[in-house]
């Protein structure tokens, strides 16, 4: 049976990052991936130019049952450290907006520059691997088939300590065993459910888990009415559950899209309302009164559609939400009511796109179960857990790599 010191579980961002820090350390390690590639995620993230952190990291970006879970990891290492790896390794980038940085070329350099550090530190990579099973060393009954795994020492079967990965071709030991198979979104990008799964295998408790940072869906009643302006975007600030972020907002055929929708995503729960403010630099019913001044006789369709896209203007006509008139027309009562409804239109969405589009799931490995010192299982020795797979979800931003590059660097220096 091949021995290895440490078995880490997805060749994503999480796993390649402990990987090298662990190889670093001298260990012998082999990370095992169901995929053709290593970093698929990687690679079509940031449309392509992955958002690889964001200068801005602190622990507020971050969803958790337990909010302070990740302060630990992402305090030691930080996003300028995975920044100066970026540095050292030549690859341009450029800020976009928000702190988030992006590639100037291609994700393909940040796969690269890991794969390079991967293999400095001495680390094996095993692609399409389909892993049948695993098991606890020092526990296992020696039933079936981990009997091949057996040292017979007075007749009775004594397993080593640590962990079997059991492929149809061969069975592999290890000290360490790193869980890093990363979330469920993309499943035709290989996600699979087997980290949530294994961490039931071992007694851990797993949070819920849903889609996160993903478009929501319409009603039937307001797809029949606002499919017709898909592609219109503006910006706007989004509320749910007393969260608010402001971005741009994107109609679509399907509901509402772009990045405060992907944002507000994370905090929405079915049956909640999203609430938009669609003009959240000005006040309405003061560009009201002043257009009014200015241009007595100007249709309010006219004056609104030098705040919000004329198409969306039209639809709210349309839908009966504004009544066009003369700006003359109207009185004060009657200005605020409309700077109301665009100030704090509420949707009702159906639902989200689900994992087919979501960048992120939420929930996962209890934080509760693991040392956020180490990622460490605190019931079972060498057993860790890094990346999404744990209960730690970032905003849209850059934010999902650094934890994946922080949890990952920390377990990277004790497994
Ligand atoms: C379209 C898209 C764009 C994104 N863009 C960004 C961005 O720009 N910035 C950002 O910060 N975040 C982004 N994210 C989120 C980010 O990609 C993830 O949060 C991050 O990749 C998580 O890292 P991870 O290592 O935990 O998991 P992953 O990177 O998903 O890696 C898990 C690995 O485990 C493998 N695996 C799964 N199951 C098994 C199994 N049973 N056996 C063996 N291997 C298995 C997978 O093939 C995969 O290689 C994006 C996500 C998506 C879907």
């Amino acid at each position: 049976m091949q021995q290895w010191d440490v078995i880490i579980i997805g060749a994503g961002a999480a796993g390649l990052m402990c990987a090298i820090e662990a190889g670093k350390r001298g260990r012998k390690v082999l990370v095992l991936d169901n995929g053709k590639r290593v970093g698929r995620k990687i690679l079509m993230s940031g449309g392509g130019r992955c958002n690889f952190t964001n200068m801005y990291t602190s622990p507020e970006n971050f969803l958790s049952q337990n909010k302070h879970f990740c302060k630990s990891a992402l305090s030691r290492y930080t996003q300028w450290d995975f920044l100066a790896l970026v540095q050292k390794h030549n690859v341009p980038y450029h800020e976009k907006t928000l702190g988030q940085l992006f590639c100037d070329d291609s994700a393909k350099d940040i796969v690269q520059m890991l794969m390079t550090e991967a293999k400095a530190a001495g680390v094996q990579i095993a692609t399409q691997q389909h892993i049948q099973h695993v098991i606890q060393a020092s526990t296992s009954s020696g039933t079936g088939t981990e009997n091949e795994n057996e040292t017979e020492t007075n007749g009775k079967a004594d397993y080593k300590a640590g962990y079997i990965v059991k492929t149809p071709e061969l069975s592999r030991h290890c000290h360490s065993l790193v869980v890093a198979s990363g979330g469920l979104s993309l499943p035709n990008l290989g996600a699979t459910a087997f980290g949530f799964q294994l961490a039931e295998q071992f007694g851990l408790n797993v949070l819920p888990l849903r889609a996160a940072l993903v478009p929501v869906t319409w009603q039937p009643a307001d797809k029949a009415i606002f499919e017709e302006i898909s592609g219109v975007s503006l910006p706007v600030t989004v509320e749910a559950n007393g969260t608010v972020f402001p971005e741009d907002m994107l109609f679509t055929h399907r509901g509402l899209s772009g990045p405060a929708i992907l944002q507000i995503s994370s905090y929405w729960q079915p049956g909640d309302d999203i609430t938009v403010n669609m003009s959240p630099q000005t006040d309405i019913s003061e560009f009201l009164t002043t257009q009014q001044q200015a241009h007595p006789e100007q249709e309010l369709k006219t004056a609104l559609s030098k705040l919000l896209p004329k198409r969306l203007v039209e639809k709210l006509l349309e839908m009966q939400v504004i009544t066009n008139q003369p700006l003359k027309a109207l009185n004060n009562k009657s200005m605020q009511n409309i700077a109301n409804s665009l100030h704090g239109y509420i949707f009702k969405p159906n639902g989200t796109e689900g994992y087919r589009t979501a960048e992120v799931t939420i929930g996962g490995v209890d934080t509760n179960e693991l040392s956020s010192k180490t990622m460490a299982a605190k019931q079972h020795d060498n057993l860790y857990f890094i990346g999404e797979v744990v209960d730690v979800t970032g905003w849209l931003g850059g934010y999902n790599f650094q934890w994946a590059w922080a949890s990952g660097w920390v377990a990277g220096q004790y497994c």
